[in-house]
């Protein structure tokens, strides 16, 4: 299984890689580059391999892993599991394509640290919601003299909106807090709709990630991933 792995030549002017002593440097570039380096970012490693392939005793790999996770905030490792979680590996590997994502939620139904699945799961919702509110922009930034914004809405707008749906989210019925609410256009920005108040409903965050492909938002559900569960 023959494959590459990129690393962005910023890594070694990283503000918060200069911080790490030469071992964590030495294992984070491991934990980027090894063998069983997957789409998702989550994959299973002991700690022998990584203290066999990195040359650097146990006792030290493990203290090192400890340091990576609760000092610099760049890695989740869990002891049962054996599985590493690269936090920001979504941000430098992920694509938007159909198939990619469809790859990524075998894998992530396959991690079987629970915290680390919903971890995954919540990147993957606000990595396709964001993705679709740009594409939003882009066509709002091309028809702007005729067409309203969604981020033009005022906040008494919203309120109202909040207020004549009952705090709930109209499409499953749950209620804040229990959910993040946020306003959907009955007819996209993109395809027209406006900010009239007949064009204006009340969505939690999670309905709203899984609007544009209902399909990934099913799968997300079906593997435990729900919104707002973890940060
Ligand atoms: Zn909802």
């Amino acid at each position: 299984m023959a494959q590459y792995r990129q690393i962005n030549t910023g890594f070694w002017k990283d503000t918060k890689i200069e911080d790490f002593s030469v071992n964590e440097k030495l294992i984070y570039l491991y934990l980027l580059t090894n063998s069983l380096t997957n789409m998702c970012g989550c994959y299973e490693l002991s700690l022998r391999q990584m203290s066999y392939e990195t040359g650097i005793n146990l006792d030290a790999t493990s203290a090192n892993l400890e340091r990576l996770s609760a000092v610099h905030d760049v890695i989740l490792y869990d002891r049962n599991t054996k599985e590493v979680l690269v936090k920001n590996w979504w941000k430098y590997n992920w694509t938007k394509s159909p198939r990619f994502i469809e790859g990524l939620l075998d894998e992530i139904k396959q991690v079987r640290a629970e915290d680390f699945r919903i971890f995954l799961g919540n990147k993957l919702a606000d990595f396709l919601w964001e993705s679709e509110s740009e594409t939003h922009l882009d066509e709002h930034l091309e028809h702007s003299a005729t067409r309203g914004r969604r981020t033009d809405l005022s906040p008494s707008r919203r309120m109202t909106v909040f207020e004549r749906d009952n705090y709930t989210c109209q499409y499953c019925g749950r209620k804040a807090p229990e959910v993040v609410l946020e306003i959907d256009h009955i007819v996209p920005v993109a395809k027209g709709g406006g900010n009239e108040i007949t064009n204006l409903a009340t969505i939690c965050r999670e309905c709203n990630a899984g609007k544009s492909d209902r399909n990934t938002k099913k799968k997300l559900v079906v593997i435990g991933c729900e919104r707002g569960q973890v940060d």
